[in-house]
């Protein structure tokens, strides 16, 4: 509740971004405050120690990076990226899905992941599109997905019920 709180303080709305109509919500203030930051990935941690059991954290580029290099070193877990199509060396594979507006491509280097039980985390989750494309990706990969993570929910876009997953999907905040 405490760290909700601190996400709440120090989250930004931006009218208007990245498209008329959007309002986007900036966690860089969090990033920006140290104890802050500290505070969110000591939740982070917590909400991980409750799972089944996590080998890697998987972020989602680019924001996601930053959750799971911090919250990986802290479990002293591996980290495996989720980057966007075209980025990363073959072997990958690739899944595109539906964004607000548009679609994109992710992908995942297949090697890394087949029987790793695997945190999926990133900065916000909104319609769910990414994660679930995401965790399709690591399913397809061979790795099994126990927990799933992130600083935001945006709720009234139900994107967690769109997940529709059997792990535990954890927000520090809930909007
Ligand atoms: P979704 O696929 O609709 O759930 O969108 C989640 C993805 O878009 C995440 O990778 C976020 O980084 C990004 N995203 C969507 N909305 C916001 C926002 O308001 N602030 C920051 N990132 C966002």
């Amino acid at each position: 509740a405490e760290v909700a709180g601190l996400v709440h303080a120090l989250l930004r709305d931006v009218p208007d971004f990245p498209q008329p109509g959007i309002v986007f919500k900036d966690i860089a203030p969090l990033l920006a405050d140290g104890a802050a930051f500290g505070a969110a990935m000591a939740a982070l941690a917590t909400f991980a120690a409750g799972v089944d059991a996590v080998d890697v954290v998987a972020g989602v580029e680019a924001r996601g990076f930053v959750v799971a290099g911090a919250l990986a070193h802290r479990l002293g877990c591996g980290l495996v990226p989720v980057r966007k199509a075209g980025k990363l060396p073959p072997p990958t594979i690739r899944r595109g899905y539906e964004l607000e507006y548009g679609t994109a491509e992710i992908e995942v280097p297949v090697g890394l992941l087949s029987g790793k039980r695997v945190l999926l985390v990133d900065d916000v989750l909104a319609t769910g599109g990414t994660m679930l494309a995401a965790a399709g990706l690591i399913a397809e990969a061979g790795g099994t997905v126990t927990g799933l993570a992130v600083l935001l929910e945006l709720g009234f876009l139900n994107g967690r019920e769109r997940l529709g997953t059997a792990a535990p999907v954890h927000a520090l905040l809930r909007i």
